[in-house]
């Protein structure tokens, strides 16, 4: 019979941090964490094979499940001394989710799950401590009635019903803090929850015990398909099949009295990375209290000094979980009458800056190795290492022009302007409409979880380092401000006080994570440090510890990948910005931005719109010189590395005016008349320019313009060799889907080399290739190989043309096709691995076939987006070409992907991290 229920207690656990796929990750390292004797309430995990089960069959139990329960029910019972539902001595339990990826608040917890008058009476009894009795009793009953009973605020500016209660009571009794109550006061808020609860849901609240807890283990199982559970899922990847685990673990009360407490730490700073104990606590406080933000908590270092045995404890343990787990480890824990309880561990999220730096520290404590330590930073979070700060100058003019408004916590480092919202429904709905928003809100939940991806910044008025707000937010990357306790925030006229003034919705407003600031307008920024060290040049690298950091990390990177990282860029400013990054090469170069630049656009037109080839030369014959300046420029910046030059691709009306007076003026310039311009522009029109005169087909009807464009390049390279630089230009032919178009072409470029290499009295190495862009091509490349000594896949067409879809026109349905899983994400943006992928190594085999020698890249939006770069990895291109910006990103995907396909030696633990990255 088949296994559902996992018993830990008493020093023994029958799972293990391993098995996290059937226990969830909290299950799995309590599990973990009894092993290793750290004091864990005993308690059992109900597997995610149950979860499965339940979805799979109607929502319902296999039939051994409730047997288990009962019999593992049991041996807590006999580890805790006592008994489920028993008043003389009762236990009580949480019921608490956890999925295998940890999805911060994503389901409820249920605590002190076992009460009811009854039992409640008991407990006074045993303990003689009816406040903290009738304190739990009251948090149960909110809980259950909001968890399993469904009743909680249903319009986003309304507050939860429950919270209504507890304000009224606590304006009546005059008081401000919960703590104030007194054990009457609580038993009334228990008769009136159970009140409101009859009334509202038409549901009587569940006296027995056993009754709760199939009922809390229910809700459990059913928030797993509820709306928050399945947007996070969308947003992180995490598949609807692992299902979610049920813990069911007997309490420890961290509300007994001053003596209890509860708190949330860090082993590490997880916003900066420092190597420093980081967390909150409060005492007489129980579960959610810390982070709910309804008390302000502690700083852990209070503890040192209020509690120094218990801290001591705390402390040993950090280290010793970070040995153990060899990483920065977010934990829980829960003093219960001076003695100390672990709740919680798992891996810890982090900021990018913090993941960072944790991960070169952690290589220079040898806790782990650099292959660890780069396999534990995502390529997309070095972004944020890349996006702006504040200018510190224009701040301090804010400041001293008194606009600072107010300072929290700086919990999500970063610079963001923005306008301020205070819902998540509205702060979707504004940037969709393309405004830049500020989330505010008293504090952030669940709910709020697309809004706050939506926003540049989350401002909170309550919670602390590890609230919601503050945990998501750096997950996200998000610039976040919390616990900024002075705003006034009122929901229902969208409007904060803060000394004095009123900020409303739709007032600019600028966060500085880093220092938690909020400044009233907009504040300007200025580049991250990395930017000010490679690009501007600005700092120093030896000043410059963030810097520092990413160096590290991308030597790692660069010492273990084996695809070869090209930019692309059309300028020499770019070129040299990309150089900086660490782009080895340009793998795609447009040459049509250039016919954009200074003195360009007029041959340009009058090439295009000349109607013989004589005039049509003679444009072209003044362009050459122009045109060849630019590849100088290029060459010159990238010094020696490879440079891709692709002939001219777009439909030509890109390049011609459309409006009246532009053309008057054009017609005058050629001298022409009006009517002759406006005729021509006319008759460029194309009803599907994408797949009309583009690409390769008009360097074959003009091919005096691939002849320019070649002469340009060679005369380019000879003159910048003859100073001694080396040049290496490749020559890419676009659109091409029949080698004789290839062919054609390519016999024009060789022709052109030769002759230029024979004026010029020298001799440079070149290539001739092409883009493999159209689906024919793919399918033809044996052919076209024979021809070709490059492929480069042009992705963004390739998506196009394979798909049928006009990337133009997709926004419509791409959206919501995404949304209904039709494709798993945009495939514009992340490569179709599987439809166009498939082309793809089709391509690289047929090619290599004839062509054992054929250098393979790609040069489609895709170079830059990581899980597309392990693919072409996987498919053994040479290369890789993207953005500037993105070239770090794809140095350390290039990396990640080496790794995850070398076998793993000797290493279980990364066969093990392997598995989840490939479902992206
Ligand atoms: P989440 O996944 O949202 O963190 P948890 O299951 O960890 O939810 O529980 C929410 C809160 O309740 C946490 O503060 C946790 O420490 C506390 N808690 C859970 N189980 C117990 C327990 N058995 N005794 C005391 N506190 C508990
Ligand atoms: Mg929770
Ligand atoms: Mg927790």
């Amino acid at each position: 019979m088949k296994k559902y229920v996992y018993f830990f207690g008493r020093g023994r656990a029958e799972g293990k941090a391993e098995m996290k796929a059937l226990l969830g990750g909290k299950g799995a390292n309590l599990a973990e964490m009894t092993n290793i004797s750290l004091p864990v309430p005993a308690g059992f995990t109900i597997s995610t094979e149950v979860c499965t089960h339940y979805y799979a069959n109607k929502r319902s139990y296999p039939r051994s499940l409730a047997g288990e329960v009962k019999a593992a029910l049991k041996k807590v019972e006999l580890g805790m001394k006592a008994k489920f539902g028993d008043p003389k001595n009762p236990l009580l339990v949480s019921v608490r989710s956890g999925a295998r990826a940890s999805m911060p608040g994503m389901m409820d917890t249920i605590l002190n799950l076992g009460l009811n008058d009854v039992v409640a009476a008991g407990l006074v009894k045993r303990t003689g401590n009816p406040r903290f009795v009738y304190d739990s009793y009251r948090r149960f009953v909110q809980m259950y009635g909001d968890v399993v009973l469904g009743l909680k605020p249903v319009h986003k500016d309304e507050i939860d019903p429950f919270e209504l209660i507890i304000e009224a009571k606590k304006k009546q009794r005059g008081v401000h803090l919960d703590t104030d109550l007194s054990a009457e006061d609580m038993v009334d808020l228990v008769g009136l929850f159970k009140k409101a609860i009859k009334e509202k849901t038409g549901h009587d609240f569940p006296e027995d015990p056993m009754a709760q807890l199939w009922g809390a283990l229910s809700a459990v199982f059913g928030s797993w398909m509820n709306d928050r559970a399945i947007a996070y899922r969308r947003m992180y990847d995490i598949p609807e099949w692992w299902g979610t685990a049920v813990n069911v673990q007997s309490m420890v009360f961290g509300n007994m009295g001053e003596t209890s407490g509860t708190g949330v730490a860090f082993t590490r700073d997880a916003a900066t990375g420092a190597n420093e104990f980081y967390g909150e606590y409060l005492m007489n406080a129980q579960g959610e209290d810390v982070v709910a933000g309804i008390r302000t908590p502690l700083p852990i270092s209070e503890l040192a000094v209020k509690n120094p045995v218990i801290y001591k404890q705390l402390n040993k343990i950090r280290l010793t979980l970070e040995k153990h787990y060899r990483d920065m480890m977010d934990i829980e824990f829960t003093i219960q009458d001076g003695t100390l309880y672990m709740l919680q561990c798992r891996v810890g999220k982090r900021t990018a800056f913090a993941a960072i730096k944790i991960a070169v520290d952690m290589v220079g404590e040898k806790l782990i190795s650099d292959k660890e330590a780069l396999q534990r930073i995502e390529p997309d979070q070095l972004n944020q290492l890349l996006r702006p700060v504040f200018d510190l100058k224009e701040k301090e003019i804010a400041v001293k022009s008194g606009r600072l408004l107010a300072k929290g916590l700086n919990a999500g480092p970063g610079a963001a302007t923005g306008r301020v919202v205070f819902n998540a429904p509205d702060a979707e709905a504004w940037k969709k409409k393309g405004e830049l928003v500020v989330l505010t809100r008293i504090e952030t939940s669940p709910e709020d979880i697309k809004g706050m991806d939506a926003a540049e910044g989350i401002l909170t008025a309550r919670g602390g380092m590890t609230s919601h707000a503050a945990l998501v937010a750096r997950q996200m990357g998000k610039v976040c401000v919390a616990g900024c306790s002075e705003l006034e925030i009122d929901y229902a006229t969208h409007t904060m006080r803060v000394r004095g003034k009123v900020v409303r919705e739709g007032d600019w407003i600028s966060l500085d994570g880093t220092t938690g600031e909020v400044l009233e307008g907009k504040v300007a920024t200025k580049p991250s440090e990395v930017l000010q060290v490679l690009i501007d040049k600005t700092l120093d690298a030896k000043d410059a510890p963030v810097y520092q950091q990413y160096a590290r990390i991308m030597g790692w990177a660069d010492r273990y990948r084996r695809l070869k990282i090209r930019t692309n860029a059309d300028q020499p400013d770019q070129s040299l910005n990309a150089v900086a990054f660490g782009a080895e090469g340009i793998g795609l170069c447009r040459t049509e931005h250039m016919f954009f630049g200074e003195g360009k656009i007029g041959p340009m037109r009058e090439m295009i719109l000349a109607d013989t080839v004589d005039p049509r030369k003679a444009a072209l014959a003044r362009l050459l010189p122009l045109q060849r300046k630019d590849f100088e420029g290029i060459f010159e910046a990238m010094d020696g590395r490879p440079v891709t030059i692709r002939t001219i691709d777009p439909p030509l009306h890109e390049f011609v005016p459309h409006e009246e007076p532009a053309q008057r003026q054009l017609a005058k310039q050629m001298g022409i008349s009006y009517e002759k311009v406006h005729q021509r522009v006319e008759g460029l029109h194309e009803f599907n320019p994408m797949l009309g005169f583009r690409g390769c087909r008009l360097g074959i009807i003009f091919p005096e313009i691939t002849e320019m464009q070649s002469r340009a390049i060679f005369e380019a390279a000879a003159n910048i060799q003859a100073r001694g630089i080396k040049v290496e230009p490749e020559i890419m032919i676009p659109l091409v889907g029949n080698v004789k178009e290839l062919a054609d072409q390519a016999g024009i470029v060789r022709r052109v080399a030769a002759e230029v290499m024979k004026e010029k009295g020298t001799k440079f190495k070149y290539l001739v290739g092409t883009m493999i862009e159209v689906p024919r091509g793919a399918l033809t490349a044996d052919e076209i190989a024979t021809v070709a000594e490059f492929f480069s896949f042009g992705t963004n067409d390739l998506t196009q043309t394979t798909l049928g879809v006009s990337r133009d026109d997709a926004a419509r349905f791409l959206i919501p096709y995404v949304e209904k899983e039709i494709y798993p994400k945009d495939p514009f943006e992340v490569l179709d691995q599987v439809g166009v992928g498939q082309l793809m190594k089709m391509a690289i085999d047929k090619g290599r076939g004839v062509n054992p020698d054929l250098k393979v890249g790609i040069c489609g939006e895709h170079g830059g987006e990581p899980s597309s770069v392990e693919f072409c990895h996987r498919i053994n291109q040479n290369y890789v070409s993207c953005s500037p910006f993105r070239v770090p990103i794809a140095r350390l995907a290039a990396a990640r992907a080496a790794l995850a396909d070398a076998p793993a030696k000797g290493s279980k633990k990364r066969a093990g991290k392997k598995a989840p990255r490939r479902k992206r």
